[in-house]
């Protein structure tokens, strides 16, 4: 799944620099930024803290993990034609 969303980040062309999302996963102890409850490892998907339709880069820092629920949620909030 992570290695999905990297392959889809490179591919969109977005500036960015490559990140290990097991790193990031450890680093915020497994809590989603989202809802801030635990997210399995198996599952959790990567999200733009500030999205990059608006400018957010592909950076660790502006990453967080987030459940997928919680990802698509956030991103329904954008425009559609704004969405990455
Ligand atoms: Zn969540």
């Amino acid at each position: 799944m992570a290695a999905e969303q990297e392959t889809k980040a490179r591919r969109g062309g977005y500036y960015g620099e490559s990140v290990d999302f097991g790193v990031l996963y450890r680093n915020q102890r497994g809590i989603c930024g989202i809802c801030r409850h635990p997210v399995p490892f198996e599952t959790f998907a990567v999200d733009h803290v500030r999205p990059t339709s608006k400018g957010g880069k592909h950076f660790a820092w502006n990453l967080q993990i987030a459940h997928k629920a919680c990802n698509s949620r956030k991103n329904n909030k954008l425009p559609s034609h704004l969405a990455p």
